[in-house]
């Protein structure tokens, strides 16, 4: 039996793993982590092949065309909120055309009932359901929701530490897969999934909350390190929610002589923690600023110390680690005016990378629940400030010409930009 792991052709690059989908607008893919996990899972049984329609740069008709090859009997695909219709019209299609068994995993089905055309939908992806429901199983199941199973999918995550068999990394090592500042190839892994937080704008604390067991990240890193890659990506919401167990995985990368990136909160990093990232090879924090507004945030669910996070990116630029921050704007609670300041705070941090983004209502959110609105109209014009600011301060060209790879990275990153976001009319 042929399974195809897909990630669906589209007209913009979209992002839809983790449930969670935004739009890439700097050109950086990453593994879709939903299917890079089920391939191990999968592959105890099946064959295995992986497409992925973004990353390959392929068109619906070229698609098809690889699709006719295989004649896959199962599809497990991803969908996004951002390209449902699209992801809907091509899914359709191949239903029509080979009558495979669909599976989808992505954030507008997390909540939603099936639709017609999907066989079941994944809601955990760490979970061997879907392999139970290929091989005929119809009910009863905690993770996956398949229509007149009234029982079905209503379990969030594990109460104990989760386990998965070693992925096909082989097989992801796909060209366009790029993050700002990390050697390429890398592989992808996840340490823990969910996040014990609950920030109302973000789906990841309503998704629970587990660890994965130390002895199982092992294997897989020397499967990865087998292969030949050296750069992990830690993929966890946030590294450092269980600061024991975070220890431990760096242990083992230090153990293992591995570099890693992976995204935190400012709020669990000290001076220590640091000093241990470094030490143990991680070359890029990611950090989820948002804001400056802390009374704002705290409305949202989030405990956010501006002061300290300034230190936080000082302290890891002393260090030699490369930092990136992410900010959101028109979150509720804030003003045109906050916008203005966390633009300038952006500036002032100096993160080798910087991501701005426009708040919309994530799929199985606080505020999505809630059916918050929000203020596309101001999109285009907040973005194009924020990176035009950012990327053009002179702190920022000056430090180019000292390093040929960064000047790379920095030319790639402004033309992407340009291309994707600050040319488009309707960004
Ligand atoms: S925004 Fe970050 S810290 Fe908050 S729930 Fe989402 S992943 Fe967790």
């Amino acid at each position: 039996m042929n399974v195809l792991l897909l990630n669906p052709p589209a007209s913009r690059p979209y992002l839809r793993d983790y449930f969670c989908c935004s739009e890439s607008k700097s050109g950086y893919l990453w593994h879709p982590i939903d299917l890079l996990i089920q391939s191990g899972i999968l592959s105890k049984s099946y064959r295995i092949f992986f497409i992925d329609g973004i990353a390959e740069k392929l068109s619906d008709k070229d698609v098809l065309n690889i699709m006719e090859e295989i004649k896959p009997d199962v599809i497990f695909s991803l969908v996004g909120s951002l390209s449902y219709e699209e992801d809907t019209k091509f899914l359709r299609a191949c239903k029509n055309r080979w009558n495979s068994l669909i599976v989808c995993s992505g954030d507008i089905l997390l909540e939603d009932e099936p639709p017609e055309w999907v066989d079941a939908v994944l809601t955990n992806f760490l979970s061997d359901e879907l392999l139970l429901f290929i091989e005929g199983k119809r009910e009863g199941f905690n993770f996956l929701k398949v229509k007149n199973d009234k029982e079905r999918g209503n379990k969030r995550t594990f109460k104990e530490k989760f386990r998965y068999p070693v992925p096909l990394h082989k097989i992801f090592m796909k060209n366009g897969y790029r993050l700002p500042f990390i050697p390429y190839p890398f592989a992808s892994i996840l340490t823990s999934f969910g996040c014990p937080f609950r920030c109302s704008y973000c789906n990841s604390g309503n998704i629970g909350f587990s660890l994965r067991d130390i002895e199982n990240i092992k294997e897989e890193v020397e499967a990865i390190l087998s292969i030949g890659i050296r750069h992990i990506f830690i993929k966890d919401m946030t590294f450092l929610s269980d600061t024991e167990h975070s220890l431990k995985v760096m242990e083992l990368m230090k153990k293992y002589g591995i570099t890693y990136n992976c995204y935190t909160r400012a709020e669990l990093v000290n001076e220590n923690l640091l000093y241990e990232l470094k030490r143990s090879g991680c070359i890029m924090l990611q950090i989820g600023v948002e804001s400056t507004n802390e009374d704002a945030l705290r409305k949202l669910g989030r405990n956010a110390d501006i002061k300290w996070t300034k230190e936080v990116f000082k302290m890891a630029k002393k260090l030699g680690i490369r930092t990136g921050a992410h900010f959101i704007f028109g979150l509720p609670y804030h003003s045109q005016e906050d916008v203005d300041k966390t633009i300038s705070f952006a500036c002032e941090l100096k993160p080798d990378y910087a991501s701005f983004n426009v708040f919309i209502p994530r799929p199985a959110s606080n505020l999505w629940r809630e059916n918050f609105e929000t203020l596309q109209d101001e999109k285009r014009k907040w973005l194009k400030k924020a990176y035009l600011s950012f990327l053009f301060r002179g702190w920022r060209i000056e430090k180019v010409p000292k390093n040929f790879r960064l000047m790379g990275e920095f030319l790639r990153e402004g033309f992407k930009l340009y291309k994707n976001l600050l040319r488009r009319e309707n960004g």
